[in-house]
């Protein structure tokens, strides 16, 4: 593991960082509909909205969620007003996530006045998903669960149990944290998500997948019921000084299809391969889409399917490890 030569804090992060998007607070900054396999084993189509809000008050090493922020709160009536947006304006579907870049029961980013009015417009949905971070997990939750119709899950960052890498992504939590809150939120029946990090910043190749399959692991142990691998991104400012550094490297897709595989093969329950901006992670034109449909179908089917064999694997994972 290379160690950084310099402090990784609030101020460190910050000062590195570009200039914000220019977002609407009467709009979600962006909002669809996937196909996404649910617990009960059926594939159905999940709409996703991203809110406009504050930003977040924590300052992880590798987030670039700010980019689509407001420096203040937001009126009350403007996240319902957004969500009311985007529904207008999707498919009815059952499922939906509700993504705020950062954490739905932060007073700041969600004013929980609104939480009433939110939980009304949601009524038609079987299940409601919201992220958090671990050390927001209390009464807050259970109060706007009450209010909800629906079933709700609670997606958390546990990025990586990495016990040198985890502190140095400036998440301010420990994996005691993350534990604590997957238990009290199962102890009130509410299923959780966890994002894992594949090869955050200051592991290599190999270890970033051997890390990545250990997070898994112990998301799964803590009681987790599904599990994003999100392969590490630079484009924050302070993922650029690391990468010049030497200190951060992209993964590799190979990498991404290998602990998607894992994952699944362990049969503990879902694991997603992140597939959005995948082919930053390709070096080769001729697999690319078939390692992408290959990837989305395990996503959806839940099932480990036969590698995509190519003349640029020379030098990747073994492949031969993946079952068929
Ligand atoms: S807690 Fe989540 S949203 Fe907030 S800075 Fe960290 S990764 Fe970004
Ligand atoms: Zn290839």
């Amino acid at each position: 593991m290379n160690l950084p030569g310099f402090n990784i804090d609030n101020k460190f992060v910050i000062s590195l960082r570009g200039k914000k998007n220019k977002v609407d607070a009467g709009k979600p900054y962006a909002y669809l509909v996937e196909k996404e396999r649910m617990p009960s084993g059926h594939i159905e189509e999940i709409s996703t909205i991203f809110l406009t809000n504050k930003a977040c008050p924590f300052t992880c090493l590798m987030c670039d969620l700010w980019h689509h922020t407001t420096d203040y709160t937001v009126a009350k009536g403007a996240i319902p007003a957004q969500i009311e947006y985007a529904l207008t304006r999707m498919p009815q579907t059952k499922h939906i996530k509700l993504y705020n870049s950062g954490n739905f029961f932060d007073a700041k980013a969600i004013p929980p006045g609104d939480h009433g009015a939110i939980a009304s417009l949601l009524s038609a949905f079987d299940t409601v998903i919201v992220e958090n971070h671990p050390k927001m997990t209390d009464r807050r939750i259970f109060d706007f669960r009450d209010k909800l119709k629906s079933k709700l899950q609670i997606a958390m960052g546990l990025e990586t149990i990495h016990p040198g890498v985890l502190p140095l992504l400036n998440k301010q939590m420990n994996v005691d944290d993350f534990e604590k809150a997957v238990r009290l939120l199962l102890s009130q029946d509410i299923l959780t998500r966890a994002f894992i990090l594949l090869r955050p910043p200051f592991l290599s190749e190999e270890e970033g997948i051997v890390w990545a399959q250990k997070s898994i692991d112990f998301a799964f142990n803590c009681g987790v019921e599904c599990c994003a691998v999100i392969p590490t991104r630079s484009g924050n400012g302070a993922m650029e000084v690391l990468e010049s550094e030497g200190l951060f490297e992209s993964p590799q897709i190979a990498s991404l299809e290998q602990v998607q595989a894992y994952g699944i093969g362990l049969g503990k329950g879902r694991v997603f391969a992140d597939l959005w901006d995948l082919e930053h992670f390709s070096n080769c034109s001729l697999c690319f889409e078939k390692r992408r449909m290959r990837m989305e179908m395990m996503n959806l089917e839940q099932m480990i399917y036969a590698p995509i064999v190519c003349s640029c694997q020379v030098g990747e994972p073994d492949q031969n490890q993946l079952k068929t």
